[in-house]
Formats: C-alpha cells, sequence, structure tokens
C-alpha cells in the first residue's frame, strides 16, 4: 500500500561495497496489468526455501518505495504472505509505531459490521488514489516469519493496510471496490497501466 502524504526517511545509503549486494535485494514492483496480480496465491510451507530472506529483501523494497505493505504477488511471486511497515503512520496512530510484521497463509475471519472511508494507494497502481470503504476492524489468524501461529484483532489504519494486503493474496486490488461508475471513470488510467504508461520512482515491471 502506499501512503498519500509525501515521503518517508529513505534508509540509510549503502556503503560503496555494499551497493552490488544491497541493489541485488530490492525486487521490481509488479504494475497493474500483469496477470501475477489477478492470480489466487497458494499457502507456504514450512520448508518453503529462503523464506526469511525473501522477507528481509520485501522489507528492503519497501523502504525503497516508501510504502507501508507490500504482497508477494507485487514482487511477481504467487504465494501468501505480505508485509506491513506502518511507522510512517506513527505519529498519528500510537499503535503503529515500530509497528513491522510479516503475515504467512493470513485468514481474515470476521469483520466489524461498521466500515469507513479511506484514501488508498498502491505501489502496483502508482499515483492512484481513490476513496475506499472496508470494515473499520477484522480478526485474523496468521503465522509470523517463525511459524508461530496468532489470532489477533486489528483496527484503525493498521486494519487498513492489512486489509487492503490481504486482498492482493486473493487477485484483488483496491479498484475492486469501488463503485461501478468510479471505475469506468477510470477506465483510461488503468489502461494506461496495463500498457505501460505510467511513472514511479521505485524499479517496476
Ligand atoms: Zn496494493
Amino acid at each position: 500500500m502506499n501512503p498519500r502524504t509525501g515521503r518517508f526517511a529513505a534508509c540509510a545509503a549503502p556503503a560503496a561495497h555494499d551497493k552490488y549486494e544491497f541493489e541485488k535485494m530490492i525486487y521490481p514492483i509488479v504494475i497493474y496489468g500483469n496477470e501475477t496480480l489477478r492470480k489466487p496465491s497458494e499457502p507456504i510451507a514450512p520448508d518453503y526455501p529462503e523464506l526469511k530472506k525473501l522477507i528481509e529483501d520485501m522489507f528492503l523494497t519497501l523502504s525503497e518505495a516508501s510504502g507501508v505493505g507490500l504482497a508477494a504477488p507485487q514482487i511477481g511471486k504467487n504465494i501468501r504472505l505480505f508485509i506491513v511497515d506502518c511507522t510512517p503512520w506513527g505519529d498519528e496512530e500510537p499503535a503503529c509505531k515500530d509497528y513491522k510484521r510479516a503475515f504467512i497463509n493470513p485468514e481474515i475471519y470476521a469483520a466489524s459490521d461498521e466500515t469507513g472511508l479511506f484514501n488508498e494507494g498502491c505501489l502496483s497502481l502508482p499515483g492512484l488514489y481513490e476513496e475506499v470503504r472496508r470494515p473499520v476492524a477484522v480478526r485474523m489468524r496468521y503465522l509470523d516469519e517463525n511459524f508461530v501461529a496468532h489470532d489477533e484483532e486489528f483496527d484503525g489504519l493498521r486494519a487498513r493496510v492489512i486489509q487492503h494486503e490481504y486482498d492482493h493474496l486473493d487477485g484483488k486490488v483496491f479498484t475492486d471496490h469501488l463503485s461501478p461508475l468510479r471505475r469506468s471513470l477510470l477506465k483510461s488510467k488503468l489502461l494506461a497501466f496495463a500498457k505501460g504508461k505510467y511513472r514511479c520512482s521505485y524499479k517496476a515491471r
């Protein structure tokens, strides 16, 4: 997920001799129109090769793109994994302070009746922001990067980014939640993404 307000503190520049290794770990982000974003993703087995390295690389990729959330399909992998880094929202919401987590095989199994609007963006749809209505709180079971099981309730901005990233695992993007009228008004913008006509400050494909 792409936060609307400004850029956030970038991570420290790598020392010159580390540059090759540093860049090697940043994945290009898959842009709308790529079929990977529309495929449902598969659960991850505990013996999935180099999962911790993949999660580290995803955090680096997310930081480079100044985003708050990234799902594996957005780097071309149809596996049930997403990460969030809510630290850019730490000042406005205390629960977001230093909140960085990986979620494996998540399952949202309950949602609040109360819904709210929020202006969402997505690293896979650069420059597009729309008001999206979602439940304000959800309950989710998931595994962390050590395959330890958790069952938690999320609200506020964390509930928002978690629902956005969770959608990616089911082949959905935030524009799917808009009204048919709004979607038809955005048709040419969405087609432009698919044709490679977009601008972003991070590596994309
Ligand atoms: Zn997204």
